[in-house]
């Protein structure tokens, strides 16, 4: 296939000379079908031109009128002000900055046309630095086409955007661009007409549905975008197992024996987990399996089971936790778990210094450790494991898609690539982990251990601390103990760590009677670990914490949890945080006590906290009141950044994705290639993973 568009330069153009054209390659930009694909974010309506009085606020609008009055006036700033009139109405435009060639164009009796955002200002409707030119007499056209604003990078301005893909829409019409997609009836949005339409909507678009991202024009490049993106990731897993990995044949025997020392039994969907990850890890080929479940399900216990087909078939096994807490609790667990069957284990974290970190990379090289617990330190590039044959990633969401192939890579060469195991209990939408993580296989455990009672939400407005802490003492003094957490917008230690200890001191000071603990990400490992055993067997009643407490933490007991104004967190963490209550038989209760005044979409979230325990539902709604990038956390957000498509808009379409992506792999394989080419780019969005 011969790919007319594709094969014209920019430089081609008019007006594209050496350094345009570098400019563009660097941007990714290198011929007509390029520029094609770069696609306007938003439009302006230059096509009419606006009465004055009908105007609205905020709305970016032409107007056309005589100027009235035109002054230099000295406020706060010296500015330039024009009153202009038409038959409707009057508007005031304000300069901050101005010549002295516009001081003269603007002199009363011009017949201006401006476009601007309309304001509303101390004299009535304003625009702050409109676009303007004087009318002669002449009659002077409005635009034809709603006008693009382009993406762009420094250097190449909205003109020069809009004069490229205007000729790119020439060429357009004398060849084709290549259409890849085997698209049905039910989708039959012509491509070349897609394109035409996004460069260039006429001045009837509806334009609300282009705002939205709804216009069958976008749907239509949404839809390939998503398909591209599919291939793309599907393609980077195929890649992984090519590099094979270690086959780890399942033992019934090894897991009974487990299982018999353990002081319940499993439930059926960790059972049906472990067999799924059990069959994987029997293949020569690379496991790359996501397991979600939500807090409390029983995650852990599943990743013990997979370590010990590991292991025992002579490989060594790697978990990796994002906070010091979690890999602590992990270590206590699996300690608990392993010890008794003669299994050897290494820590190693950032605080691993000196000699002891020297032995820790000694044992891990040469296979002494099988199984190696830890944080972020596990993937620095000194830490080379002897013969790795299995990574379990905690919390996943936390680690960015390079981190946690950085370390299935630490197998000695000739092993292949270790098997992966990625879990989480912030659970991902469908919507999303189809999109994010369409390189994963997928299990969910969807069952909690029995005899959990579910936590009561309250929601209580902070101007009724004091009967709030009143309550807490009471509970705390009836045996029951808390935690009372405190939050902070910035993910920053220290400041963390000072609010909390404030409300420590306060809480001590009004109840001296009661014990007091205080736990923040800046203590000494030791410290928190004593803190933590201070309060699992009770002698605390009520624990101080900042959101390190939120993955992991397992205290049984407590079942008690005011947050302080939880307004500031997202859902999915609020749920993390809540699910360290309601681990016990008692009935647990969460008090959000909230600092008014609360936003629509504050109250709308705080509603579904109090009206759900289920993570998949509350996860749901965080897509949809925050967006995708919040969801995942800004470290992935990079993943999610298309041109056309965005999420949840087009989540309905991602049915169609995944059926229009095997047909391609099945049918059309040489369509892979120029389909993630064109989304992609130079490489500077998906194709990086
Ligand atoms: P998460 O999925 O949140 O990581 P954990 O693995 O920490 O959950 O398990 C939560 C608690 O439930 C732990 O105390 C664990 O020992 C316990 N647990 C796990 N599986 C079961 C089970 N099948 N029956 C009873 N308790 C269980
Ligand atoms: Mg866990």
């Amino acid at each position: 296939m011969i790919d007319g568009i594709a094969n014209i330069s920019v430089q081609e153009l008019r007006g594209v000379g050496p350094k345009l054209a570098s400019m563009l390659a660097d941007y990714g930009v290198h011929n007509v079908e390029d520029l094609l694909f770069h696609l306007p974010l938003r439009y302006q309506d230059r096509t009419r031109v606006t009465p004055i009085a009908a105007a609205r606020e905020g709305n970016d609008v032409v107007i056309e009128g005589d100027v009235r009055a035109a002054d230099i006036v000295f406020g706060r700033r010296r500015s330039l002000v024009a009153r202009i009139q038409d038959g409707s109405g009057t508007l005031t435009l304000r300069f901050f900055h101005f010549s002295a060639a516009q001081k003269t164009s603007l002199q009363t009796g011009s017949r201006l046309r401006c476009f601007g955002q309309v304001r509303r200002g101390g004299s009535g409707l304003e625009m702050y630095h409109p676009e303007y030119r004087v009318l002669q007499d002449e009659k002077v056209a409005v635009e034809e086409a709603l006008t693009p604003i382009y993406p762009t990078t420094a250097g190449i301005s909205q003109n020069q955007w809009r004069k490229l893909c205007k000729q790119a829409l020439t060429r357009l019409h004398k060849e084709d661009v290549d259409e890849l997609l085997p698209l049905s009836d039910t989708y039959p949005y012509e491509l070349t007409k897609a394109l035409q339409y996004l460069h260039s909507p006429p001045p009837d678009a509806a334009q609300e549905s282009l705002r939205d991202g709804t216009h069958p024009a976008q749907l239509r490049l949404a839809l390939e975008e998503l398909v591209a993106h599919n291939l793309s990731l599907h393609r980077l897993r195929e890649r992984q197992q090519e590099e094979g990995a270690p086959a780890l044949p399942f033992s019934e025997s090894v897991l009974a024996t487990f299982f018999a020392d353990l002081p319940f039994t499993p439930t059926k969907a960790q059972l049906r987990v472990l067999q799924e990850i059990a069959i994987d890890l029997a293949k020569p080929v690379p496991m790359l399996r996501l397991l979600q479940g939500d807090v409390g399900s029983g995650k852990t216990l599943v990743a013990a089971g997979a370590a010990l087909q590991a292991i025992n078939n002579g490989y060594q096994v790697a978990i990796m936790a994002p906070t010091e807490i979690l890999a602590e609790q992990h270590w206590r667990n699996f300690y608990q778990w392993f010890e008794p069957l003669d299994i050897t284990m290494e820590w190693l974290s950032g605080r691993t210094k000196g000699n002891k970190r020297i032995s820790a990379l000694g044992r891990i090289a040469c296979s002494d450790a099988s199984l190696v617990i830890g944080t972020h330190a596990l993937f620095q590039d000194d830490v080379a494991f002897g013969c790795l044959g299995l990574v379990i990633v905690d919390e996943q969401h936390r680690f960015g898609v390079h981190q946690r192939l950085a370390l299935t890579k630490k197998a000695a060469p000739q092993l292949g690539r270790a098997h992966q195991l990625v879990m989480t209990a912030t659970p991902i939408p469908r919507t999303l982990s189809m999109v994010a993580y369409a390189d994963l296989d997928c299990s969910v455990i969807d069952e909690l251990p029995p005899g959990r009672a579910p936590v009561t939400t309250t929601l209580i407005d902070s101007n009724r601390r004091e009967e709030v802490v009143t309550r807490v003492a009471a509970a705390c003094r009836d045996g029951r103990q808390a935690y009372w957490v405190c939050t902070l917008i910035e993910e920053n230690d220290v400041l963390q760590a000072q609010a909390a200890e404030a409300t420590a001191a306060e809480l001590r000071e009004g109840l001296p009677n009661l014990a007091i603990g205080l736990i923040h990400g800046r203590l000494k490992p030791m410290e928190k670990a004593s803190i933590m055993a201070a309060f699992k067997n009770g002698e605390l009643a009520l624990l101080v914490a900042t959101t390190v407490i939120e993955v992991g933490v397992d205290v049984p007991n407590a079942s008690l949890m005011i947050i302080e104004n939880p307004e500031r967190l997202g859902l999915a963490q609020l749920h993390q945080l809540r699910g360290r209550v309601g681990r016990g038989e008692q009935a647990s209760h969460c008090v959000l006590l909230y600092q008014t005044p609360l936003s629509a979409n504050g109250k709308q979230r705080l509603a579904v906290m109090r009206e759900s325990s289920d993570g998949f539902y509350i996860a749901e709604k965080d897509l949809a009141l925050r967006g995708p990038g919040e969801v995942l956390g800004t470290r992935q957000t990079g993943l999610m950044e298309f041109r056309v498509a965005s999420l949840p808009t087009h989540s309905h379409l991602l049915d169609t994705v995944q059926s229009i992506a095997n047909t391609i792999r099945e049918c059309y394989p040489e369509r892979t290639d120029p389909l993630i080419h064109r989304w992609a780019g130079s490489g500077q969005q998906f194709a990086k993973v």
